[in-house]
Parts: C-alpha cells; sequence; structure tokens
C-alpha cells in the first residue's frame, strides 16, 4: 500500500477502504507517514468528504489507536455528554448533578480551554484544593458514591485524535463534517459509556454555523454511535451569542452554582433542563421531553442539585465553604464597566470576540504555556434582544491587568445595537436520534 495512492484515489473522490484507512492511521501515530501527506490527505477529504462507511472506519481506526476505558466497575446507567464547545459553556457542572440526581452515573473525562474557549478543567480549578488527577480507581469510587466525578485526561486514549486534531488546526481542515465527527465520537466511545448525549452548537461562535450543517453532523455522529452499539442522542442548541451571563473560571463556577440553585440565567437554565429532559427520555426515564423538563424544573426547586455538587467537590478535594460562600472565590482586583455608545436593542453579541476578550483579561490561555487567572472574565449585563440607553452598563471587565481599555474597547465592538426592537434568540433548536430531526416547539 502506497500513501501516495490514497491521496490520489482521495483526490478523486473514491471510496477509501477499511484498509486504507487503517493503514494512514496507524502509520501516522506511529510516525511513520509524515506529516505533509497526512495533510494533503485531510485536504482532499475536506474537499471531496467522506461517505458514513469511511466515517464509521476512520473512527474505529481512531479508537484502536490507543486505550478504551473500561466502565464496568461502575454500577448502574452509564451516561456521558459532550459540547461542541463555546463561549460560556460551563453546561457540564450543572447537568452532571441533574444527571447524578436522577441515579445516573458519569465519569467525565474533560479538558482545559486554549484560546478563545474554556474548559471544565480549569474551571473547577478555581475551587481551592480541587484535584483533577484522579486515577480510574478513585474515580470510578466517587462516581458510585456520588453519581459522577470530573478528571483531566488520563491513559493513552485516542492518541490519533491529538496528532490529527493538531495537524488539522494548522492546515484549515478543522471543519469538515466527517472528520468532526470521528473527532468526537472516537473519543466518547473510547469512554465507555452507553449512553452519550451530545451538545452540538449552531451559529456565529461554533464550529457549524448553520443549523442545516449542524443536523447534518449530529445525524452522522448518532448512526456512528449506534453503529458501536452505544445510545446516541444530539441536541442542537444556540451559540450565537455567548451562553449565559458570566464568561471565566471563577465566574461561570460562580453561575453554575446559581442556577443549580434555580437562581440562574434563563437561557442556560433552559438548556440544561433540556439536556437533562433529553438525557431522561434516552435511557427510558420518561418516556417524552416535556416530561423530562418537568421533571426537572420540580428537582431545582429542591436543594438535590446543589448538595450533589457540594458532595462532589468534597470527594475531589476542594473546599466545599467556597462553594457555600461564592464570595471565597477568586476575585479580580479591577471592575470596569463597559458601557453603551447608542440607545437601541441588542442585536447580536460575537460570541467569539467576547471569548477572546476574556482570555485577554487572563481568563483563557493563549498558548499552552500561559498561566491562568482564576478570578478574571467578563459579566455581560445585556444579551441580545435587550433594550438599551446610551451610557447604559453592557459588560463587566473583571481583571488585574494594565491591558483593560483595549479589551473594554474589544467588548464594545463585539455589540451590535439596532435601531429597530429585536427578538430573543432561541436556545435550544432541537435534537437528533436514529428517527432523525425533532424540532424543539
Ligand atoms: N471537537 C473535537 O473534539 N473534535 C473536533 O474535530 C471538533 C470539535
Amino acid at each position: 500500500m502506497r500513501v501516495y495512492d490514497i491521496i490520489e484515489r482521495k483526490k478523486l473522490g473514491k471510496e477509501l477502504t477499511k484498509k486504507e484507512i487503517k493503514y494512514i492511521v496507524d502509520g501516522y501515530v506511529k510516525s511513520e507517514i509524515p506529516d505533509y501527506q497526512v495533510s494533503a490527505l485531510l485536504m482532499a477529504i475536506y474537499f471531496k468528504g467522506m461517505s458514513p462507511e469511511e466515517t464509521f472506519n476512520l473512527t474505529k481506526a481512531m479508537i484502536e489507536s490507543g486505550d478504551t476505558v473500561d466502565l464496568s466497575k461502575i454500577n448502574g446507567i452509564k451516561v456521558d455528554k459532550h459540547s461542541t464547545g463555546g463561549v460560556g459553556d460551563k453546561t457540564s457542572l450543572v447537568l452532571l448533578p441533574l444527571m447524578a440526581s436522577f441515579g445516573l452515573k458519569v465519569s467525565k473525562m474533560s479538558g482545559r480551554g486554549l484560546g478563545h474557549t474554556g474548559g471544565t478543567i480549569d474551571k473547577l480549578e478555581s475551587i481551592e484544593g480541587f484535584n483533577v488527577n484522579l486515577t480510574r480507581e478513585k474515580m470510578f469510587r466517587i462516581v458510585n458514591k456520588v453519581g459522577f466525578a470530573i478528571a483531566g485526561q488520563t491513559g493513552n486514549l485516542v492518541p490519533a485524535d491529538k496528532k490529527l486534531y493538531s495537524l488539522r488546526d494548522v492546515t484549515a481542515t478543522v471543519d469538515n463534517i466527517s472528520l468532526i465527527a470521528s473527532s468526537i465520537m472516537s473519543k466518547k466511545i473510547a469512554g465507555g459509556a452507553n449512553y452519550i448525549l451530545l451538545d452540538v452548537k449552531v451559529g456565529s461562535g461554533a464550529f457549524m454555523e448553520e443549523l442545516e450543517d449542524a443536523i447534518k453532523l449530529s445525524k452522522e455522529m448518532v448512526e456512528i454511535g449506534s453503529r458501536f452499539n452505544k445510545k446516541t442522542y444530539a441536541v442542537l442548541t444556540n451559540m450565537d451569542q455567548p451562553l449565559g451571563n458570566k464568561i471565566g473560571n471563577a465566574l461561570e463556577v460562580k453561575e453554575a452554582i446559581e442556577t443549580l440553585k434555580n437562581e440562574g440565567p434563563n437561557d442556560f437554565t433552559n438548556l440544561c433542563k433540556y439536556l437533562n429532559a433529553v438525557m431522561l427520555k434516552m435511557v427510558g426515564i420518561v418516556d417524552n421531553v416535556e416530561e423530562g423538563i418537568k421533571k426537572t424544573t420540580e428537582l431545582l426547586k429542591t436543594s438535590a442539585p446543589f448538595d450533589k455538587f457540594k458532595e462532589f467537590v468534597k470527594m475531589q478535594q476542594g473546599d466545599v465553604t467556597v462553594v457555600e460562600d461564592l464570595d471565597k472565590l477568586p476575585k479580580s482586583v479591577n471592575i470596569l464597566e463597559v458601557k453603551s455608545e447608542k440607545t437601541g436593542y441588542i442585536e447580536s453579541i460575537n460570541a467569539k470576540d467576547v471569548g477572546i476578550s476574556a482570555m485577554m483579561t487572563g481568563a483563557g490561555r493563549e498558548n499552552k504555556e500561559s498561566e491562568l487567572d482564576y478570578s478574571a472574565g467578563i459579566i455581560l449585563v445585556k444579551k441580545v434582544g435587550n433594550k438599551v440607553d446610551k451610557g447604559d452598563t453592557i459588560a463587566y471587565v473583571h481583571s488585574n491587568k494594565s491591558n483593560s481599555k483595549e479589551i473594554i474597547q474589544k467588548i464594545k465592538s463585539s455589540f451590535k445595537i439596532s435601531k429597530e426592537s429585536v427578538e430573543k434568540l432561541p436556545i435550544i433548536y432541537g435534537y437528533v436520534d436514529t428517527e432523525g430531526y425533532h424540532e424543539y416547539k
């Protein structure tokens, strides 16, 4: 087999065989095939696409490139969730306690943030003492006791994705549906859960800007899941503006806890309710999503989700008094107002630019070595559809740095203000299962 011939065949739009795909993935992981040939193949895939069979074979070869997690030591219904990423996305911090309150088990491996998107691990580390370095055994013990645990990546899970993703990142080949689907699903399937809930973000702050593309991606992922005997649902949600009001590590922990106490912002609370409801339907606890929403709404009126979160923080050695008294979370020295220069209605808030602004405060990493400032970030006071008068505060910048003027300017330019009234954005579009797309009404 010659790599050249495989690239040539894909360039001409031919379907690659299972053997060819495996040969490329294995050879690349072992560094026997150079970056430049895999780059050329990725670009050919980008332009010619992959059939569902090729995408399945790519996912399989990627899973086989490393270890898989055996969750048999966890009792009960084992579920996992994944978000395709966005700005202000602290969903795991709320959804996991909700799912655990219904008896589901989640052993979640999460990542750190890079660039304009945050990472769950960084957020949790803003709680004094919180330990994200768990052995598998310890993690399983916590999951069996509390219902969920969150740790950094351990073991040699899908090494092919680490190499391929880095290469895609620098060769402009990230935004291809087959490549995204195989990347996400290889990691989820290797993670061992039987039920997988995907939160596919749609909009200007997401990989998929159009709903139609996001539905296509979701259908591919659901199909891959079902071919591996994993029940998979994909929820489609809006990322045309940041999620919730707070962006930044400690700020997002605060907003997540407020939401667990049923005092969170509407968009974020509704998203968490819907995701939990779809999960409850997927595992058969409820018959339909509406019933799941009702049950989750009732649960949020009780202290159970917040108690679960506290139990989880304690088991992972975090300081529970921080969770009980949010004033103990890291705080920035400077809190600066961003004021509207116009009167009108918020038409859009560019999520990516707000994410970059948060990174500039120190809430995110510019490169892998950057030090984080857990206290830093942005609070949005106004969201799409809100009315503003000239001089009104639209956001706050929390920062310990001296570049605040530049950040304030960037945030101002990420807000578009219209003279006409603007409708609020829907947060949920619907979900995809093996039967197709179900619009949320
Ligand atoms: N998230 C992933 O893990 N992989 C992709 O390719 C895109 C988003």
